[in-house]
C-alpha cells in the first residue's frame, strides 16, 4: 500500500529495522552515509536498494532536510555501488518512488538500482 510521503518519519519502518540489524539483509555496500542491500523481490537481474543511514521518509524529505554532506555521501554511494558491479558501460537505471503516485511502499528513502539486462521502457505502458 503506497504511503503518504508528507507524513513524519516512522522509526518502525522495515528499512529502519534493517539498518538497526533487527531484520536480516545482505550488505552489498555501506559507509558512513548509506547502506545497500538486494531487494527481496528483484525486478531485474540486479536489483539493489540503496538507503541513507539518516531518517528520511522520501526523496522529498531528504532533498529538503538532509545536510549537504549526507546528500553528497548518499549520491556517491549509489554511484559507487553501480561502478562496483561494472554497470557503467552496459548501463543501469535508478528509481526513487515518492508517495502514492510514485507507488512508494516503504517510508524510508530508497533508490532502486536496476541492471544486468536491458531494462525496457521507463514507465510501464497501460
Ligand atoms: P517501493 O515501492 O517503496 O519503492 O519499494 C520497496 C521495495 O522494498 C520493494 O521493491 C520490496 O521488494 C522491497 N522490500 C520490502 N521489504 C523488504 C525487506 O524486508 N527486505 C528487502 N531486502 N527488501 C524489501
Amino acid at each position: 500500500m503506497p504511503i503518504d510521503a508528507a507524513r513524519p518519519y516512522d522509526d518502525q519502518n522495515i528499512f529502519a529495522k534493517i539498518l538497526r540489524g533487527e531484520i536480516p539483509s545482505t550488505c552489498i555496500y555501506q559507509d558512513e552515509w548509506a547502506y545497500a542491500f538486494p531487494d527481496i523481490n528483484p525486478q531485474a537481474k540486479l536489483h539493489v536498494l540503496v538507503i541513507p543511514k539518516g531518517a528520511y521518509v522520501s526523496w522529498d524529505d531528504f532533498s529538503a532536510h538532509a545536510s549537504a554532506e549526507e546528500i553528497a555521501g548518499f549520491i556517491r554511494a549509489v554511484g559507487h555501488v553501480a561502478r562496483a558491479h561494472d554497470l557503467v558501460a552496459p548501463g543501469y537505471r535508478l528509481l526513487a518512488n515518492v508517495g502514492a503516485h510514485g507507488g512508494q511502499e516503504v517510508p524510508h528513502l530508497h533508490v532502486h538500482l536496476f541492471g544486468g539486462q536491458p531494462l525496457g521502457p521507463m514507465i510501464a505502458r497501460r
